[in-house]
């Protein structure tokens, strides 16, 4: 709807599909393995900071970057985790939600005709970021199913209008973490081609088999790098879209500038609970990993069990399943959007189309994603509606 009002660089763009999906969940009464969010609040002290805070303060606007003991906080967490050093003053940014910061990225690097090299499938809000910034996406596919870097393929994307990469370990929707050689391979063009990575990390502490690595702390990257966080992710409060950002100063400074005029700020409450959240113990967020690790587990042996074919995952909330054979063999469309669209009927769940995220859909056309950030019950309800189709 609404399509002819929509100027050109918006055509296509409709109603964002986890919106989509979660309101066909609600229609249907379906088990909701779409939309990425988890069914269980994050912990509690956290929580009651903020409760604290909208009822004494401070409510009013923080200041343009965030707030500085949030910054700090943003700081000496890239520091524990990443072995890397930021100026909370000068090289943190807090946004409202790692998309605000996506956007403000693109917004502030590209200019109209500058090109910006993607991995896809892509999360949603990527392509229409850059469309919104007038720049050019420039997919390289990570072909199912072990959706490994073709480096051939990326390095020919890259031309000289290209600007940006917007990378996504760990990567949403597949799963996969990309390895220190591909970010390696990465941060060479990077450098060779004088581009900026943009690095959302949102999944951090999400990384079920290898460690996640940030390309940040790659040589000569610092400077040309912006990582990008969600309270949402690491804290289960997706709903508070709370973001941040490390980048070298003028590069930060780049981005305020895009962002003060998205939102100003946001979120002031939950800025010291977000704080408190970064300075949670390793044992919170090693919790957070086994937690979701078990629950990977459990879907896939459940999904396997029901004779589906679950590609490795290897991070994020999202296993990617191979929809043919068990569509074929319970007369089940082939294509996945069809088929997510009747798998509510059929056996009460819903999934993601992957198809969505592929620039060619023909590549994703065979997928769908489905969410594990649920609760066991939920999992093992879900698994049993689909065990019984
Ligand atoms: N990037 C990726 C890869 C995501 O999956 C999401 C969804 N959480 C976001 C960005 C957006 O994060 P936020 O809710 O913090 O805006
Ligand atoms: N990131 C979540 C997902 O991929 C949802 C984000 C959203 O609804 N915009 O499902």
């Amino acid at each position: 709807m609404g399509e002819a009002l929509r100027n050109p660089r918006l055509q296509g763009f409709g109603t964002t599909i986890f919106a989509e999906m979660s309101a066909l969940a609600n229609r249907t009464g379906a088990v909701n393995l779409g939309q990425g969010f988890p069914d269980t609040d994050g912990p509690r002290e956290v929580a009651e900071i903020a409760a604290r805070c909208v009822l004494d303060g401070p409510n009013q606007y923080p200041p343009l970057p965030g707030q500085p003991d949030l910054r700090l906080a943003v700081a000496e967490h890239q520091q524990r985790f990443r072995g890397l050093a930021w100026d909370p003053d000068t090289e943190v940014l807090i946004t409202a939600g790692a998309t605000e910061a996506i956007a403000a990225s693109m917004l502030a690097l590209c200019d109209h005709g500058d090109e910006v090299v993607v991995f896809e499938p892509t999360y949603d809000s990527y392509m229409a970021s850059i469309a919104m910034a007038g720049a050019v996406a420039k997919p390289v596919l990570l072909a199912a199913p072990d959706h490994a870097l073709d480096v051939d393929a990326f390095r020919s994307a890259i031309t000289d209008r290209t600007r940006v990469i917007l990378l996504n370990t760990p990567h949403n929707p597949t799963g996969k973490v990309f390895t220190a050689d591909e970010l390696a391979v990465i941060a060479d063009e990077a450098i060779e081609h004088d581009l900026i990575v943009v690095a959302d990390e949102v999944y951090e502490h999400m990384v079920f088999d290898h460690p996640h690595v940030s390309i940040a702390g790659f040589d000569g990257m610092r400077d040309r790098t912006i990582s990008i966080g969600s309270a949402g992710k690491s804290f289960s409060f997706t709903g508070w879209k709370v973001g941040w950002l490390t980048a070298a100063a003028p590069l930060r400074s780049a981005v305020m500038t895009a962002k003060q005029f998205l939102t100003f700020v946001n979120a002031g409450p939950l800025q010291p609970a977000v704080a408190a959240g970064l300075r949670l113990s390793d044992a919170y967020f090693t919790g957070l990993r086994d937690d979701l690790l078990a629950k990977r587990d459990r879907l896939e042996r459940g999904l396997t069990d029901a004779g589906l074919d679950c590609l490795r995952c290897e991070g994020t909330y999202f296993l990617t399943v191979d929809i043919r054979s068990w569509a074929t063999e319970h007369d089940l469309p082939v294509s996945s959007i069809e088929f997510c669209l009747a798998l509510p009927e059929r056996a009460g769940v819903v999934a993601v189309p992957s198809e969505v995220f592929y620039a060619t859909a023909e590549a994703g056309r065979h997928l769908a994603r489905f969410a594990f950030c649920k609760q066991d019950a939920v999992l093992d309800d879900a698994i049993a509606r689909i065990q019984a189709v």
